[in-house]
């Protein structure tokens, strides 16, 4: 089973990932978790990417999809896919690849949330810095037992460069210009669900069962 998780950066994909993952028994692939991993260990294709994501603005189509070619040509059991695909290239690309393997996308979830909630939600992010764990937490409304330090394994929490408030602002902007496309291309083949969400509102299980059962 391929799932696309679609929503704005800081609406929640990462979350609603690792839930559906844990309920499917499916990998869930995060675009943004590779490229920042390859720059942290300052991969080649770090250097390459480095500055598109400082800035907010998406990577190369052609950079991205070769990483997600990599990583479906051998995957048995379907995907998570969060953060891919944000392009309509990326989205035919993607269709294409599946299509050689007798396979298709099966479900978009969307996730809906005001910008203004995104902001005052993403800047207070933060990740556990272990890249086994990633832990995601929330200083708002999911908060560590203790300051700064990862519940499950301790690893000290940090936010991400690109959280930062200027950067959030272009991120929302490169998504709206390029999402908007892509839902209704997905729209039209009908397999899309919205969850809208809100500040007050974490996502659980039982909400995503509704749409995947
Ligand atoms: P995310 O963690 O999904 O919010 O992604 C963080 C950043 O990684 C984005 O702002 C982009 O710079 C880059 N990125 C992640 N996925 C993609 C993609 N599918 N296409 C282009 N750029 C991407």
């Amino acid at each position: 089973m391929f799932i696309i998780i679609l929503g704005a950066p800081g609406s929640g994909k990462g979350t609603v990932s690792k839930i559906l993952s844990k309920m499917f028994k499916i990998q869930h692939l995060s675009t943004g978790d590779i490229f920042r991993e390859a720059i942290a260990e300052k991969k080649t294709i770090g250097k390459k990417i480095e500055k598109y994501m400082k800035n907010g603005l998406l990577v190369p189509d052609e950079i991205v999809n070769k990483v997600i070619e990599n990583k479906i040509k051998d995957n048995k059991k379907g995907l998570i896919l969060d953060g891919y695909p944000r392009t309509i290239k990326q989205a035919k690309f993607l269709e294409d690849l599946l299509a050689k393997q007798d396979k298709k996308v099966d479900k978009i979830l969307r996730l809906e949330i005001d910008d203004d909630e995104i902001i005052y939600r993403t800047e207070k992010r933060r990740i556990c810095s272990n890249k086994e764990c990633g832990e995601i937490y929330n200083l708002e409304f999911k908060k560590p037992k203790v300051e700064n330090k990862c519940d499950k394994c301790g690893g000290s929490l940090v936010q991400r460069e690109d959280d930062k408030k200027k950067v959030i602002k272009d991120r929302l902007r490169t998504y709206h210009k390029n999402s908007k496309p892509i839902i209704k291309y997905y729209e039209q083949l009908g397999i899309v669900s919205n969850i809208e969400l809100s500040l007050n509102k974490n996502i659980t299980k039982q909400d995503l069962e509704k749409v995947f059962i």
